[in-house]
């Protein structure tokens, strides 16, 4: 192993924790992502850090992400749930019901889950990571890997091995020389890519209102747009994120202005008048993001994606390519426990996970 070189392809958690732990083992890798930034479906507001994309993990049963955030040093706490619930319906309208807790503690990043990218590229070497470079199409040359990117310069550099920090659906889409067979591109195109349906809008707000008004930020509605609401503050404010009723195509329909008044509208009805003026309010729909969703998963089969446990690329990419985003883990498929799942399980296929010791 020791003369690999491992391209990485995409740059979200799947493919940063997998850098980390290659540089950490001194293997050689370059890491290429085709957004003009890291941290793929890990998003923040521009202002705030608030979170666009994931927001929580469950220590109690995802020890990775536990794990990591300990060793990053990263300071985590609990999601705010102390207080009231929201409901709206069209039969009763608006009622304020107890709140009640789930069985399981979402824990956040301080900061937002970007401070998790942040603290990983900040450990790995910049010349080794590539932005803007989206992967069209590899080919194998013997034992050498060959890569070719939309925009930017194909490296002259070749790679023993290739890895897919991608969701299944994207990978699906590059093109291979020797070509993937039906069976691998049916097994690629039929998982899911999780929450590439969703869209996400957070509100900063001066001061977090609800909780003085003995409410958790909690919200479900029937009437929308926003289907689930919840206090999305951190040390640097506070806020409110809802995940969207509408789905996708008729998202498609609507301005971002629009969307954003219709969310404003929605939270005054549920939290009153102080809900009509946030600092700033962003949306992000993820559907129209071709770097995360493709037509299908426009359509959200609301189950998490995860590849078949056996799958191995067929013939002579078997031994040199390996997918290793959040969908091909065998459990937590579609989480951020995932990622780091699928790639931890990479690692110990090639020997590499036992010789890995902290520095
Ligand atoms: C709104 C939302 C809420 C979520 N909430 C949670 C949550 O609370 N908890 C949780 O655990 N998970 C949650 N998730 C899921 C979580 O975001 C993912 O599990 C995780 O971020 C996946 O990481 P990844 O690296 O596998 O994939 P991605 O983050 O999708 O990274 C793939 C990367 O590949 C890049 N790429 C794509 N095509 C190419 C190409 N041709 N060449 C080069 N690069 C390419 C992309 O730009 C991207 O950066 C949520 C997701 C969304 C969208």
């Amino acid at each position: 192993m020791t003369e690999a070189r491992i391209a990485i392809i995409g740059g979200g958690l799947a493919g940063l924790y997998a850098a980390y732990r290659l540089d950490r083992l001194g293997v050689a890798f370059d890491l290429f992502e085709a957004r003009n930034r890291l941290g793929g479906r890990i998003l923040a507001t521009e202002s705030g850090g608030f979170d666009l994309g994931p927001s929580w993990f469950w220590p109690d049963f995802q020890p990775r992400m536990h794990a990591l955030v300990t060793e990053l040093g990263l300071p985590v706490f609990e999601q705010y749930t102390a207080g009231a619930t929201m409901l709206e319906d069209r039969a009763v309208g608006v009622v304020r019901r107890a709140g009640y807790l789930s069985g399981n503690t979402s824990m956040r990043v301080e900061g937002g889950t970007c401070e998790l990218v942040a603290a990983l590229t900040d450990l790995l070497p910049p010349a080794h990571l590539h932005l803007s470079a989206a992967l069209k199409a590899a080919s194998l040359d013997g034992q050498a890997i060959r890569l070719v990117f939309a925009d930017t310069p194909d490296p002259s550099q070749t790679y023993t091995h290739i890895w897919l920090a991608l969701p299944p659906r994207l990978a699906a889409g590059i093109q291979f020389s020797p070509s993937l067979p039906e069976r691998d591109l049916q097994m690629l195109m039929a998982v899911p890519t999780w929450m590439a349906a969703h869209a996400k809008y957070v509100a900063h707000y001066g001061k977090p209102f609800w909780r003085e008004a003995g409410l958790s930020g909690d919200a479900f509605s029937r009437i929308g747009p926003l289907t689930e609401i919840h206090d999305a503050g951190n040390e640097k404010g506070a806020a409110l994120f809802g995940f969207f009723g509408i789905n996708a195509a008729q998202r498609t329909g609507l301005t971002a202005s629009e969307v954003k008044a219709a969310c404003r509208a929605q939270l005054m009805r549920l939290f009153g008048e102080q809900a009509a003026d946030p600092v700033e309010d962003a949306f992000y729909d993820w559907a129209a993001d071709p770097y995360t969703a493709t037509d299908q998963d426009r359509v959200s089969s609301g189950e998490h994606g995860a590849l078949d446990a056996g799958f191995v690329f067929a013939a002579l990419w078997r031994d040199k390519m390996r997918l290793i985003g959040s969908e091909a883990a065998v459990e937590q498929g579609g989480y951020m426990e995932g990622a780091l799942a699928a790639v931890d399980r990479v690692l110990a296929e090639m020997n590499l996970a036992a010789v890995d010791q902290p520095r």
